[in-house]
C-alpha cells in the first residue's frame, strides 16, 4: 500500500486538502471547499468533515494514510497546536490540531502557510535541494519563511521570519504592524496600489513617490516625469487595483511599468538586507505579486547584486514554482518529516 500523508491548506476563504507521497507529489487532485467562517465550532467541525473525506477517499484507492499536515494563514503556536489568531477565521487560541487529530485519530502537525510555503520551494519547488532558502511572500502584505541549514527556522516559539516588517527606511511609511519603513510598507500589493496612486497624484512626478530619494539611485532609467494617463484614468473609475497596474504595465504603460520597477527596488532593498544576513543559497518570491514577474524582480536583483555584500550577494533570486498547491504540498512534506522524527 502506498504512504500519504494529507496536506491541508487553511486560507481565509478555503481549504484545500491533497493526499502526498513522500517525494511531495500529490496523488489526487487537491479538493477545495469553502471554510466554514460562522463560528469556532463549525470551522473545526467543517473542517474535520473534509479531511475524514480526504482520508477515506485515499484508502479507498489503497493508499494508506500516516498523518495530517496542516498549514494555516496567521499565527500559529505549534507546540500547543494552537491557531492564535487568523485572517479571515473566527480562531482565537483555537486547538485545531488537537479537535483533528481525535476526529480522525491520525498524527498532526501544524504550522502558518509561510512556513509550510517555503518547505515546499525549498523540497520540490524553485529551491528543490538547496539548504538555505529565504521566502518572501508579497500578497496584501509581505510574509517569509526560512529553511535554514535544510530545516524550517522558527524562533523561540515559532514567530520568526516576519521578514515584511523589516525597516528599509527608517521614518518611513506607516506600516499596519505601527512602526515606519518596514518592507511592507513599499513591497507588497498595498504598496503597489499606493505608490500608484502617489505616482498619479503627483502627476507622473517621481519625486511624488514617499521615499523615491531614498531609492533613485538604485534605480536608474526610470523617465522622470513618466506617463500616468492610463492609470489617471482607474484612479477616476475607482479601479486602480494591483491586479490593473499589473496589467497595465505587461500591455507596454510606461506609468504602470515605472510603478512595477520602484516595488522592485523596494524589493531588492529588502532582499539585499535578507542575503546579508542568512548568506542563502537562493531567495524566492511568491505570493500575488510575483505574478508580475521579470519586471518585478529584475529590478530587485540588480539592487541585490550591487548593494549586498560578497558572497551573499551571489544568492540567486527566483520566482516561486509551486503556485497555489505550495501550502498542500509544503504541509504535507512537513507532515512527512516530523513524523518520521516521532518514528511513524
Ligand atoms: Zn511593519
Amino acid at each position: 500500500m502506498m504512504r500519504v500523508v494529507l496536506g491541508v491548506d487553511i486560507g481565509g476563504t478555503k481549504i484545500a486538502v491533497a493526499p502526498v507521497d513522500r517525494d511531495g507529489l500529490p496523488v489526487a487532485p487537491v479538493s477545495r471547499t469553502p471554510s466554514d467562517a460562522r463560528g469556532e465550532a463549525e470551522f473545526l467541525e467543517g473542517l474535520s468533515r473534509s479531511l475524514a473525506h480526504s482520508a477515506d477517499a485515499a484508502r479507498a484507492s489503497g493508499h494508506e494514510v500516516m498523518a495530517v499536515g496542516l498549514g494555516c494563514a496567521g499565527t500559529v503556536s505549534r507546540d500547543e497546536g494552537l491557531v492564535v489568531e487568523s485572517p479571515h477565521l473566527p480562531l482565537t487560541r483555537t486547538p485545531v490540531a488537537r479537535f483533528v487529530a481525535d476526529r480522525l485519530g491520525l498524527p498532526i502537525v501544524l504550522d502558518n502557510d509561510a512556513n509550510v510555503a517555503g518547505l515546499a520551494e525549498a523540497r520540490v519547488g524553485a529551491a528543490a535541494g538547496l539548504r538555505h532558502v529565504v521566502m518572501v511572500t508579497l500578497g496584501t502584505g509581505v510574509g517569509g519563511g526560512l529553511v535554514l541549514g535544510g530545516r524550517v527556522y522558527r524562533g523561540t516559539t515559532g514567530a520568526a521570519a516576519e521578514l515584511g516588517h523589516m525597516v528599509v527606511a527608517a521614518g518611513g511609511r506607516a506600516c499596519r504592524c505601527g512602526r515606519e519603513g518596514c518592507l511592507e510598507a513599499y513591497a507588497s500589493g498595498t504598496a503597489l496600489e499606493r505608490t500608484a496612486t502617489e505616482l498619479v497624484r503627483g502627476a507622473g512626478r517621481l519625486s511624488a513617490v514617499e521615499g523615491w530619494e531614498a531609492v533613485r539611485g538604485l534605480a536608474p532609467g526610470i523617465t522622470d516625469p513618466v506617463d500616468v494617463s492610463a492609470m489617471s484614468a482607474r484612479v477616476s473609475e475607482g479601479r486602480l487595483s494591483g491586479e490593473a497596474i499589473g496589467s497595465l504595465a505587461a500591455s507596454g504603460d510606461a506609468g504602470a511599468q515605472a510603478v512595477v520597477a520602484i516595488v522592485g527596488v523596494w524589493l531588492g532593498v529588502g532582499v539585499a538586507n535578507l542575503a546579508n544576513i542568512f548568506e542563502p543559497e537562493a531567495i524566492v518570491v511568491g505570493g500575488g505579486l510575483s505574478s508580475l514577474g521579470e519586471p518585478l524582480l529584475a529590478p530587485a536583483r540588480k539592487v541585490l547584486k550591487s548593494v549586498a555584500l560578497s558572497p551573499s550577494r551571489d544568492a540567486s533570486l527566483v520566482m516561486a514554482s509551486m503556485g497555489s498547491e505550495a501550502g498542500v504540498v509544503g504541509a504535507a512534506l512537513m507532515g512527512w518529516e516530523e513524523s518520521a522524527e516521532i518514528g511513524l
